[in-house]
């Protein structure tokens, strides 16, 4: 997800990197951060254990955020753009990516929550439409796709559909009444997702969760027929699985499985990515996961989409794991 790769292209995919701060636990172990950021578009792991002559290798991005920086700006400067495009018409996924505990969730409920109020903002502004939005949500865990607005778990067929591409079968849409509908239902997903955090220990770290947000709308009768014609568009919020390597989370059975999987669709995901900031053309393998299957019509064709990637800057945590997700990053 080399973002001076992708820069070359018109429609090109917005590589962003936010770094968190050190937490209490990190700063009561005397704990120190091993990146930082030098300015709006580089990061730097600064190599403190290393000889002096180990010079500290830079990493360049369409857009960098310290620690300092709020959920509010991340927002703004590499969310807002593509979220709120579903307006017009024109389908979008933003991703947050990182190992456990880097802040996807953090970061991706946050901008989840900026994006609607100004989608809603929005189409109180413009009466001249009539806006019907519509919401869905699930999670795919170990490739088996689940529900979040049913409690009932059961696992969810991908059916093919000639126009729309991958349709998950009997998935809740909820037709919304307004805002506060919206954030009633984003709690809960985040109620039904830490059931299962706890029943299934730390299962949200292995799971990838895909939020929904689809807005059908129509000039309004009573204005001009200049702009009659009827826009539909989706915008996903994607919190990714943890992206720490398979053979590094833990040992043998029903893990490694998991694990597995999950680098199957993240694996998926980076080959689908990389191929599109390269351009259109050729075989896209989306049909290789579960997630890329479902985010088809929004990474393709039109679509629009944003990675946000979530770091902690500890030294603890920089190990192999770290440097080659950030690594992976860099190259993928
Ligand atoms: P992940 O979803 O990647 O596993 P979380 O989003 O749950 O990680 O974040 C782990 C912890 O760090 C949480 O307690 C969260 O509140 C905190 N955190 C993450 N990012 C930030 C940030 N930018 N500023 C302050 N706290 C953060
Ligand atoms: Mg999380």
């Amino acid at each position: 997800w080399d973002s001076q790769d992708s820069s070359a292209h018109e429609e090109k995919i917005f590589v962003a990197v936010r770094l968190r701060p050190l937490n209490e636990r990190e700063l009561g172990k005397n704990d120190f951060s091993e990146w930082e950021c030098i300015n709006n578009t580089t990061i730097i792991f600064k190599n403190c254990l290393q000889e002096r002559s180990m010079s500290p290798t830079a990493y360049t991005f369409d857009r960098v955020f310290g620690p300092d920086c709020p959920t509010r700006q991340v927002y703004e400067e590499a969310a807002k753009k593509i979220a709120v495009s579903v307006l017009s018409g024109i389908n979008s996924s933003i991703f947050t990516y990182g190992q456990t505990s880097s802040g996807k969730t953090y970061t991706m409920s946050g901008i989840t929550e900026y994006a609607v109020t100004d989608i809603y903002g929005y189409i109180e502004r413009h009466r001249e439409r009539d806006f019907v939005l519509k919401f869905s949500a699930m999670e795919i865990y170990n490739e088996v796709v689940k529900d979040l607005l049913s409690s009932d778990g059961t696992p969810l067929r991908l059916l093919d559909d000639p126009v729309r591409g991958a349709v998950v079968e009997k998935l809740t849409e909820v037709t919304l009444r307004d805002l506060s509908h919206l954030k009633e239902m984003l709690s809960i997903c985040q109620a039904q997702r830490r059931t299962g955090e706890t029943s299934l220990n730390e299962m949200s770290s292995r799971s990838h969760q895909i939020l929904c947000l689809t807005v059908e709308s129509e000039a309004h009768e009573y204005f001009s027929a200049e702009n009659s014609s009827i826009l539909t568009a989706s915008v996903n919020f994607v919190d990714l699985a943890g992206s720490e390597r398979a053979s590094q989370t833990h040992s043998a059975g029903t893990r490694l499985k998991e694990g597995s999987h999950i680098n199957r669709s993240l694996l998926t995901l980076g080959t689908v990515i990389r191929k599109l900031s390269k351009g259109r053309n050729g075989h896209i393998p989306y049909r290789d996961s579960k997630l890329t299957r479902i985010l088809q019509h929004s990474l393709g064709g039109n679509g629009k989409t944003a990675i946000i990637c979530t770091m902690s800057p500890a030294h603890s945590h920089v190990n192999q794991k770290q440097i080659s997700t950030n690594a992976q990053v860099n190259i993928v």
